[in-house]
């Protein structure tokens, strides 16, 4: 007998955590119904959710031993709430599967059965089509991948989901990477394992609303980078020696120009120009500089990654 934990990673869900519960509990049973070699138990993470999103959990779970929560202490956020549901979950696999019912539950049997019959260790999704979301976003999440891909020895597949089902030594391996600054997407791709990928259309949320804005998303998409590529520190030394060399060649033309022409007081404007696009060019080296700082500063202090205030 096997035990999958699905792990759910639930923020201010009240809208969508009934909906998702009745489905879930359809297709779990369908499938324990045929393959009688697998129950399932449900792992909520409330992060910090300031609706009712913990007093559903708890009905649910008054009813049905089978679900199980932890609940935080604030809003940690989903890398936490990902790192707290692997942390406490049982089973011999884990389930990472969100709230709103985008990710679909029935692909879980198929997915399970490429760990259970094909030896894989780790069953992922991805959706092809970037329906129902703002062009400009998809635009800079393909560059993202494109970028982290090249910049990185780390294989992201673009339009990847959180969505994943993984052993229990893939789970493991997981969580002995205990940085604080989490980008687990690039961890998946860290540790290793043979994953399956699974395609489907992407959709649209059935209540509520997404926790991400644009700007959420980009900073999310800088902790990739930083956490995972130290090509952003090369990049700033390539630039600093590129203007050192061009500076020589600047130094040179301004003494033969003085030695042939004398020294005319002219050339003000393009100074500044210079003095001007030098100073940004420091300032941003600086500023990659301390992102790296200020990743470091924040893992030296070993804060844990999240505070759990109850949990059953
Ligand atoms: N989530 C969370 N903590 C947060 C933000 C989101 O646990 O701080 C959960 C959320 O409840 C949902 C999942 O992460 O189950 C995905 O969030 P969302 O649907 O907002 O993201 P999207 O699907 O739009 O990428
Ligand atoms: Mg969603």
């Amino acid at each position: 007998m096997s035990l999958l934990t699905i792990v759910v990673p639930c923020y201010n869900e009240e809208a969508a955590l009934p909906l998702f519960y009745e489905e879930i509990c359809r297709t779990m049973g369908d499938f324990e119904n045929t393959d009688a070699d697998v129950v399932f138990e449900l792992l909520f993470i409330d992060d910090g959710s300031k609706d009712k999103t913990l007093e559903i959990i708890k009905s649910l779970r008054e009813k049905d031993d089978r679900v199980h929560y932890v609940s935080f202490s604030r809003n940690f956020g989903k890398e936490a709430g990902i790192y707290a549901g692997l942390e406490n979950s049982k089973g011999d696999y884990v389930v990472i599967m969100d709230a709103d019912l985008q990710d679909p539950p029935s692909l879980l049997p198929e997915m399970y059965k490429a760990l259970k019959e094909e030896g894989y260790d780790s069953a992922a999704t991805r959706r092809v089509t970037r329906k129902g979301e703002p062009p400009v976003r998809s635009f800079f999440a393909r560059q993202f991948y494109k970028i982290m891909n090249k910049m990185t020895d780390l294989q992201i597949m673009d339009g990847a989901r959180d969505y994943r089902i993984m052993t229990r030594t893939m789970v493991n391996a997981v969580l002995d990477m205990k940085e604080y600054n989490r980008f687990t997407k690039g961890i998946y791709s860290w540790v290793g394992f043979n994953t399956k990928w699974f395609d489907y259309e992407n959709r649209e949320r059935v209540a509520g609303e997404t926790k991400w804005n644009f700007w959420k998303l980009f900073l999310y998409s800088l902790e990739g980078f930083v956490g995972f590529s130290t090509a952003p520190l090369t990049l700033a030394a390539l630039i600093g020696l590129v203007f050192t060399l061009l500076s020589f060649v600047m130094i040179i033309f301004i003494i033969v120009r003085t030695l042939i022409y004398g020294d005319p007081t002219s050339g003000w404007p393009s100074m500044i120009c210079i003095i001007v696009f030098l100073a940004g060019v420091q300032l941003f080296c600086i500023g990659v500089v301390g992102q790296y700082l200020a990743k470091t500063y924040l893992e030296t202090k070993a804060r844990p990654i999240y505070i759990a205030r109850e949990k059953e």
